[in-house]
């Protein structure tokens, strides 16, 4: 028998949905940021449960969904014309490139390994001393310490047959560039739980103030989404516009300051490739200069992939609010789990993926 759960409750999600009602005067759009969000409101239903006031719009946040193809490309000639391994999470392996994915690569003999902790590249690296390790090292602010921790301990031991290929992102740049498009009408939003618990709230503090919408921190069981909806329409329905944070338990308003200190010292911001948004300023990581060696695109330097593929994808217009997985024609059809057309069917974040699981 499992244990109890206190966040799925049903007796407490009830009286939390019932005081959602009894707040509600208006139409609202809130945005759940991440894709942990997106997968629990389709699989508790919560949308359905909600007043027909509220609306709930899907995030950029899935890191494999928004990983560009060129990167994929690259990750995939590195694994089939040099002497490599490449190394990456599960959920990467099917994402389609322009012409194919990781698996295909590894099926034409290509040397992918699949990683559970990135800092298996160091044992990695040290069991292979005549191959290059290339890390594919994914994410949001979540795991970019984890990734700068293997840099740092490579740096400390000097592992020369280690390089990143990078796709790291950041979260609240990519929201402030999204509050500045005049189509993102967006009322309020629920910030994810796992990135607050790294980087705190501080920078959502500035721009609940500067764009005037508030912030509810929010985790991932149906109590944390429905509490953080609730804490969000009744900051709305006041007029109000601060950081709320009911996460607590995981994601403390400071954050983890080791964490941030070893993405610090490791990363700079920089502009960053987002598939569906383009490049944007400031929106990832990139490493310093002084562990510019262990930059995969700086050691391979003849690689320069340019996608030219028709993208039939409409997953850019999903993250901005104004499309949903229903209104794309290859929905259900021509893209499903098993045979995808974008990133956001592919991961188990992916908000089509979602849409396809719960929902269809
Ligand atoms: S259903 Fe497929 S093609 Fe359509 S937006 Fe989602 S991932 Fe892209």
């Amino acid at each position: 028998m499992q244990p109890h759960n206190p966040y799925r409750n049903a007796e407490y999600g009830k009286k939390i949905i019932d005081a959602i009602y009894a707040e509600t005067t208006q139409n609202w759009r809130i945005l759940d940021v991440c894709g942990g969000q997106a997968h629990a409101i389709a699989k508790y239903n919560i949308e359905e449960l909600l007043p027909k006031k509220i609306e709930i719009i899907h995030g950029p946040g899935c890191p494999v969904c928004v990983t560009p193809k060129d990167t994929i490309d690259t990750a995939i000639e590195l694994a089939l014309t040099r002497n490599t391994i490449v190394l990456s999470f599960g959920d990467m392996m099917r994402v389609p490139g322009s012409q194919q994915d990781l698996l295909t690569a590894k099926s034409k003999g290509g040397d992918v390994r699949v990683i559970y902790s990135p800092l298996d590249a160091i044992k990695t690296a040290q069991e292979n001393p005549t191959k290059e390790v290339v890390l594919f090292a994914i994410g949001f602010e979540t795991t970019a310490p984890i990734h700068a921790q293997v840099i740092w301990v490579a740096h400390q031991q000097c592992i020369k047959n280690l390089s990143l290929l990078t796709a790291l992102f950041a979260v609240p740049p990519i929201l402030e560039h999204l509050l500045k498009l005049p189509e993102f009408k967006i009322d309020g939003i629920l910030a994810a739980g796992h990135v607050c618990a790294i980087m705190g709230i501080g920078e959502y503090q500035r721009l609940a103030q500067d764009y005037h919408i508030p912030f509810t921190v929010t985790g991932f069981e149906p109590i944390d989404i429905l509490l953080g909806i609730y804490m969000n329409i009744k900051q709305l329905e006041a007029g109000k516009c601060t950081v709320e944070n009911p996460y607590q338990r995981i994601a403390p308003n400071s954050g983890n300051a080791k964490a941030m200190e070893v993405l610090n010292e490791v990363f700079e911001v920089a502009t960053q490739a987002w598939r569906g948004l383009g490049e944007v300023s400031n929106t990832g990581f990139k490493l310093r200069d002084k562990y510019k060696y262990f930059d995969a695109l700086h050691r391979f330097n003849t690689i320069n992939h340019k996608t030219t593929m028709h993208e039939q994808c409409i997953a850019g217009e999903i993250m901005k609010g104004v499309a949903t997985p229903k209104d794309c024609p290859f929905f259900g059809n021509k893209c499903m789990p098993e045979w995808p057309i974008g990133a956001s069917m592919v991961s188990s974040e992916g908000v089509c993926a979602a849409y396809y699981k719960y929902r269809t």
